[in-house]
């Protein structure tokens, strides 16, 4: 399955008043007349709930560029515990969907012809009624955040898998320990450091500030375990 390819998505929606976003992987086009698309979102989602009820979202198409941080927001936080609109630029769309601005290639806006059960997630068939070109940058495919952004699927997302072999094996491989984040799966490389948070390359897991958080998710360290400890 891991060779099928995708996309990174903003999927945002307006239900009764109220924003919410999560990223996507899974948006593609069905027709080209009309410009019909789909996406398929985990029911257990907010994002999911207030589409189904809405019958409208909008699709951020992000940049290579886009930082972890980022898509830490709108992919491993949930909109029941964190307004995530609060925290970026958007603009209103025609459908009243927020349209995310920030990171953005594209933006469009599609209204929901019809959706199918597909157990654990809902696929959204949806006519697009607005499309907008923001920028120059490269759209980030899947197979780039996994290989170059080193991020890591969401619990929720369609194409989840645990990645326990590999973790054991990068962990034996390296003199000082990884550490992953068991929320997010963002694995603490020492030879890498976190430059965002201001960690030089070569800083041990242990020696890390009390303060410092998963640059992805924002989790604490207290959330870290070594690869052969972590869960499922
Ligand atoms: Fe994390």
């Amino acid at each position: 399955m891991w060779s099928l390819s995708y996309g990174l998505y903003v999927v945002t929606t307006c239900c009764n008043g109220k924003f919410n976003g999560q990223i996507a992987n899974t948006v593609f086009q069905v027709t080209a007349e009309p410009i019909r698309i789909a996406v398929s979102l985990a029911k257990e989602n907010l994002t999911c709930e207030f589409i189904s009820k809405s019958g409208t979202f909008a699709v951020s198409v992000l940049d290579e560029e886009t930082p972890m941080k980022f898509i830490g927001l709108f992919g491993f936080k949930s909109g029941r515990d964190v307004d995530k609109l609060s925290r970026v630029e958007y603009k209103l769309g025609v459908t009243g969907c927020p349209l995310v601005t920030e990171n953005a290639v594209s933006v469009l806006e599609a209204e929901v012809i019809d959706q199918v059960d597909g157990g654990t997630h809902i696929i959204f068939v949806a006519d697009v009624v607005s499309a907008e070109v923001l920028g120059t940058g490269k759209p980030m495919t899947y197979a780039f955040y996994q290989e170059v952004k080193k991020g890591r699927a969401s619990r929720l997302a369609p194409t989840y898998k645990p990645h326990p072999e590999e973790d054991k094996r990068e962990g034996r491989e390296q003199g000082m320990k990884k550490y992953v984040c068991d929320v997010c799966g963002y694995v603490y490389d020492p030879a890498e450091g976190d430059a965002d948070g201001g960690i030089p390359a070569g800083t041990p897991f242990e020696d890390l500030p009390d303060d410092w958080v998963c640059p992805v998710c924002g989790a604490g360290k207290e959330q870290f375990s070594p690869p052969r400890h972590r869960r499922g």
